[in-house]
């Protein structure tokens, strides 16, 4: 092997060129709310064109929310065993934690419910409820299937129903496929502690999750095509109406913080703004408050200047359990689909929503679009239909950020209320 400093007599074969991606990298490569847009657009031109004929494009995006929905019970298992086993919260600390966080998504979904009581952004267009497209359903006489219906009625609806079910083998290989080549990545990882068990049941069923959120323009494309094609521009108009309400709803849910941090800590709101403003622009960047709570804690430690157990407390824990804006926004849509739909939710079901928002609002990762997933549970429990959350994933890129950044500032608020009223003496 020539040396360094040695002269190479020897002409060198000029560097391979480096393989061209191929346009499935380059198209991952994108960020992935500029291929959202991209898919919306296409969709239109596409609904457009096909007219009633787009009809066809109403399976794939199933698949995806079967998909979506599969992963749901078991994200929200692990997460929160992951959060009980990892966290370490000093006894005295953790009754008030606790209130903090209970309180604080109450008032999000209750904030979220009433905003979108009173502007019934759902009302502004009508849509006929689904006609139920579920191909299980059609049953033995409705004729030979298509390999894509096949296909569909195998995509697993959870992840350990067709264990127990010899009828569903495909169901059984699309799973092991999945984590098999998920765990790939995790295979030489030490297995010495239960908490190495979780972390690693949390790594895989994220990685398998950020999969299924890149087909998500895919899902956007077909159901905007769709929706275009047999419905025309009308359904958007109550879109543009639901942005407007969750937005509404969101800055309510900021001036509550802010109240609080007011009323109940020693900093005062706008010298906290000033202070978490990076952990801030990044949750709206990134969308993704676990990507933000490194920049989260450090603002609130070093520019807010909290104790360092507060500013821990309310940034670490708060990013895995604290996600306010995701529970708004999952109580938000349930109501707005319904809405949608001419359905009345009663009393009662709203009070369903309320309870399972927060549930999933816990379960929710940090990460893009994982509110998308835990709402599947959100419309299950109270019989909506959840095509509908597909239609959802046309605003999603730009909501998705507005509530992560809630969510970011609710780890903030936790943190200040904790840190009391009165500041740490400087050292
Ligand atoms: N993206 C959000 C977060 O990181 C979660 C969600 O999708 O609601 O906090």
């Amino acid at each position: 092997m020539p040396m360094d400093n040695e002269p190479n007599p020897e002409p060198q074969p000029a560097p391979p060129t480096p393989p061209s991606l191929s346009w499935l990298t380059r198209w991952n490569r994108i960020p992935l709310y500029t291929r959202i847009v991209v898919a919306m657009i296409l969709g239109i031109v596409v609904g457009l064109v096909l007219g009633e004929r787009a009809i066809m494009f109403a399976l794939p995006s199933e698949i995806i929310l079967r998909l979506l929905g599969a992963l749901a019970p078991p994200l929200i298992l692990v997460a929160v065993a992951h959060v009980m086993i990892t966290t370490d919260i000093p006894g005295r600390k953790a009754a008030r934690l606790a209130w903090l966080l209970v309180l604080n998504t109450t008032v999000a979904v209750v904030i979220g419910l009433t905003v979108a009581n009173v502007m019934s952004p759902g009302t502004w267009s009508k849509l006929d409820a689904p006609a139920e497209e579920n191909v299980e359903e059609k049953g033995e006489g409705a004729g030979q299937k298509t390999p894509l219906e096949v296909l569909v009625e195998n995509v697993p609806h959870s992840i350990i129903g067709p264990l127990g079910d010899q009828q569903n083998i495909i169901g059984v290989i699309l799973i092991a496929v999945a984590f098999g080549i998920a765990m790939r990545g995790v295979k030489d990882r030490p297995v010495a502690t239960v908490t190495d068990l979780v972390e690693i049941a949390y790594q895989t069923l994220l990685t398998v999750l950020h999969w299924i959120i890149q087909l998500v323009p895919i899902g956007v494309f077909c159901i905007v095509a769709k929706v275009v094609g047999t419905e025309g521009f009308e359904p958007f108009k109550a879109m543009a109406a639901f942005v407007l309400a969750v937005l509404v709803a969101l800055a309510l849910q900021a001036t509550w913080y802010l109240v609080r941090i007011r009323l109940f800590s020693w900093p005062r709101p706008w010298y906290v703004l000033v202070g978490v403003r990076d952990a801030l622009v990044m949750a709206f960047s990134t969308a993704s408050s676990t990507a933000t709570m490194p920049v989260t804690y450090a603002c609130l430690k070093d520019n807010v200047k909290l104790r360092e157990q507060s500013a821990s407390l309310g940034s670490l824990v708060g990013a895995n359990f604290n996600n306010d804006g995701t529970a708004l926004y999952e109580a938000m849509a349930a109501l707005f689909v319904a809405q949608l739909l001419g359905q009345d939710l009663s009393f009662v079901q709203q009070l369903m929503v309320v309870f399972t928002a927060i549930i999933a609002s816990v379960g929710a990762a940090g990460i893009p679009e994982a509110g998308l997933v835990t709402m599947t549970l959100v419309f299950n429990a109270v019989g909506l239909p959840p095509q509908y959350i597909i239609l959802l994933f046309t605003v999603d890129w730009f909501l998705d950020r507005c509530r992560t950044t809630i969510n970011v500032l609710g780890d903030v608020n936790v943190s200040c209320l904790l840190d009391g009223r009165t500041q740490a003496s400087a050292t």
